[in-house]
């Protein structure tokens, strides 16, 4: 059964050595306007090409404002530190995440604290954040404090799995419901809808990553985008040092952060985002033959509740246990195809360990049972047509 899974995916990539699990798509309009930005001396972080790129982000993703950043990581942190989180608080997340989305929290200085993911989704599960709130804080003036460890709660940080939306819709009433902050950690999820609105758009802030292996790439980067006129001037100031606008000055007044994208990342990122929809559609189109393959062969291949709203951006199948998962990782990375586990859970990490958690069973589950697949953009289409 697994072997048969090798050969497919290896038919799928052309049958090359060492199949990748993500790589990117360039091309001659990456190269030109790269060269374009060299050929204008404004390779730093001031140039046309990150106003262009912010614009463009803004307009795909129907916010108001867009900021860039020099990567994911950067985004979360300036987004927390602007929306209030600070040594004193906690800030709600789920366990199955990327460690960067625990790591911004912790450079604030602030806790995470943990509720269990939705099986169906992989994302926050709505219901478990909600019985954190009624089962674990008190209200006090300056909002929701967790009872068992008296820190206030300034941020919850749902994250969009492998690029499917979770219900953050509800996740946003019930934030709405207790006065915190929702930071959308669509770090993944760029060109992924929820009920016809971007993911990242449904909360103060919403955070992208143009990380080399995400659905789009500007080398490394990252995007902040609010509704918010004020938190989105806060955010430009925050990122680029907190320097007072003068024509030869340099003040500043607070300690600010150089987080700023280069002018070269969003010169890629200017020439990606012309093909995201030509993308979007290859990893649908991927999807869909991943689904119909694995149907058929008795694995399963994990599906969104909500179809093609999402971007499809990693594939990945739901395999009986850790057993059965080892077997399928150590079959397929020795054939030269790139397989990986999700996420060791950030609660199993000795720095998160500690933390305060809610029951965590599906979280337990799923990444027990989960394998992410070759999902490049890249495969050839015509066998399958
Ligand atoms: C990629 C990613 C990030 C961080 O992005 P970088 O650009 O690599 O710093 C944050 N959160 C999640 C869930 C991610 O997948």
């Amino acid at each position: 059964m697994f072997e048969k899974a090798i050969d497919f995916i290896r038919a799928l990539y052309g049958d090359r050595e060492f199949i990748p699990l993500h790589e990117p798509v360039l091309g001659e309009k990456e190269k030109a306007y790269l060269a374009d930005c060299i050929d204008s001396t404004f390779v730093s972080s001031v140039g046309a090409y990150v106003e262009r790129f912010e614009r463009e982000i803004a307009r795909y993703t129907g916010a108001t404002h867009a900021v860039a950043t020099c990567n994911g990581t950067a985004a979360l942190h300036a987004a927390l530190t602007a929306v209030g989180v600070d040594a004193e608080c906690e800030v709600i997340t789920q366990p199955l995440t990327f460690v960067a989305t625990c790591n911004a929290i912790r450079y604030c200085g602030a806790e995470p604290a943990f509720v269990d993911i939705d099986p169906r989704t992989l994302g926050m599960c709505p219901a478990s954040l909600e019985r954190f709130f009624k089962e674990h804080t008190r209200e006090e003036a300056t909002g929701p404090v967790n009872t068992a460890t008296g820190r206030r709660v300034a941020a919850v940080v749902p994250m969009h799995t492998f690029g499917h939306p979770c219900e953050i819709d509800t996740i946003a009433e019930i934030c709405g419901r207790y006065g915190v902050p929702l930071v959308e950690d669509a770090a993944e999820s760029l060109g992924s809808f929820y009920q016809n609105r971007h993911t990242g758009t449904f909360g103060k802030a919403g955070v992208f990553s143009f990380n080399g292996n995400k659905i789009l790439t500007t080398g490394g980067g990252g995007m902040i985008v609010t509704d918010d006129d004020a938190l989105a001037a806060r955010l430009r100031h925050l990122s680029t040092t907190a320097k007072l606008p003068h024509p030869w000055r340099y003040e500043h007044d607070e300690v600010g952060f150089n987080y700023r994208m280069p002018n070269l990342n969003a010169a890629l990122g200017c020439a990606q985002i012309e093909r995201l929809e030509e993308l979007r559609n290859k990893k649908r189109k991927l999807a869909e033959i991943y689904k119909d393959f694995f149907g058929k062969i008795g694995i399963e291949f994990y599906s969104s509740p909500f179809g093609d709203a999402s971007n499809h951006w990693l594939n990945a199948l739901v395999l009986k246990g850790s057993e059965e998962r080892d077997r399928f990782l150590r079959l397929t990375n020795d054939h030269g195809v790139m397989t990986r586990p999700a996420w060791e859970p950030m609660h199993r990490l000795s720095m998160y360990a500690a933390c305060f958690r809610t029951p965590l069973p599906a979280t337990d589950e799923m990444a027990a049972r989960l394998v992410n697949i070759p999902s490049s953009a890249n495969f050839t289409e015509g066998l399958f047509a």
